[in-house]
């Protein structure tokens, strides 16, 4: 695959995973988060840029680079926030692929008719415990 360039919105759990195995796998990385503590959750070989900054704000997302990127994960805690970005991302900057975190799997009606791809954490987990809860117990 040729060498994304990829903004990962929120440095917590999930974003700072996902911004330090792309960075890891040599994609030039840029993660944004409105705490600047968030970073330390960053693994040490992480090699991308840091911006402080809340990415509702259009020109936060300018400044880190939205309009050459391949790529923005949007992980932010608020389903709204990265649903909103994800839409700015999608139909402003036209970035080709688009990752919104989602808690709520009922606001993926929200992205229908979209090119914005979701990705629900909470869903995953509890689908990975069933499958493996149901075989140990079977
Ligand atoms: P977590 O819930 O641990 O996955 O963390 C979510 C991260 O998103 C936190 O580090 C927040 O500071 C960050 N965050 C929340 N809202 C925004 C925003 N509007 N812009 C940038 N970062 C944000």
């Amino acid at each position: 695959m040729k060498k994304q360039k990829a903004i990962v919105v929120g440095s917590g759990r999930l974003g700072s995973h996902l911004a330090s195995d792309l960075s890891l796998k040599g994609h030039d990385v840029t993660i944004v988060d409105k705490v600047e503590d968030s970073f330390r959750k960053l693994g040490d070989h992480y090699s991308g840029f840091r911006f402080i900054g809340d990415a509702i704000d259009s020109e936060i997302l300018e400044k880190v680079g939205i309009k050459e990127a391949d790529v923005i994960i949007v992980t932010t805690n608020n389903d709204n926030t990265n649903l909103f970005i994800g839409h700015i991302a999608n139909m402003i900057y036209n970035v080709d692929k688009v990752y919104v975190r989602l808690s709520d799997d009922e606001k993926s009606t929200l992205i229908d008719d979209t090119d914005i791809t979701a990705i629900y954490p909470f869903k995953l987990s509890t689908e990975a415990f069933n499958t493996h809860f149901w075989s140990d117990v079977e």
